[in-house]
């Protein structure tokens, strides 16, 4: 197993759902670990020259950080599906953003009359983490597959759509490894 990790990332952005946080800013730390240990999984020709580097990542968090979102779930999953673009080869990722001295307001019930409470925390937080080894369900053997539209598979595109047809009735929507793929593209 070998991982390329990126930790500590700090960044001024605009998320959030109160004004404030959407005008003034808050502080944000973005941490990003990479598995790339594919070694036990089949490499394909496409997943060889991609290798994961720490600018790109930086460069990655950096556009989904400047686009505001009101909820870091959104955040997150722009990393993920960003570094999913422009790696193949990953075994699987870890993305958390962390916002720094959230507000946070509550609402008490004081009887006669509402009063609001204003509170901050150290940090609020959001963490997704995805594992991209499948089993080819015609050769059994181990293989990444990413399940969406950023796999590896959907840039084969010598695959006849009548082939196609018969591997999705025989096997359903899942990918195959590389190697079965590659005996019916051509
Ligand atoms: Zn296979
Ligand atoms: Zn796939």
């Amino acid at each position: 197993m070998a991982w390329v990790v990126l930790e500590g990332m700090r960044f001024h952005a605009f998320h959030g759902v109160y004004e404030a946080e959407q005008v003034l800013g808050s502080e944000y730390i973005v941490d990003v670990y990479v598995d790339t240990g594919i070694q036990n999984a089949a490499k394909t020709d496409s997943l060889a020259a991609t290798e994961v580097n720490y600018e790109t990542v930086f460069h990655i968090c950096l556009v989904a950080m400047a686009k505001p979102r009101k909820l870091l779930e959104a955040v997150v999953s722009d990393i993920i599906a960003k570094m999913k673009r422009q790696f193949p080869g990953m075994k699987g990722i870890k993305v958390r953003v962390k916002k720094m001295n959230p507000p946070i307001y509550g609402n008490m019930n004081l009887g006669e009359k509402h009063q609001a409470i204003g509170g901050r925390a150290d940090s609020a937080w959001v963490e997704d983490e995805q594992k991209f080894v499948s089993d080819c369900p015609r050769c059994k053997q181990k293989f990444l597959c990413y399940k969406d539209e950023t796999c590896w598979c959907k840039a084969l595109t010598n695959i006849h759509p009548a082939t196609l047809e018969t591997l999705t009735r025989q096997f359903g929507t899942s990918c195959l490894c590389g190697t079965c793929l590659k005996l019916y593209a051509g």
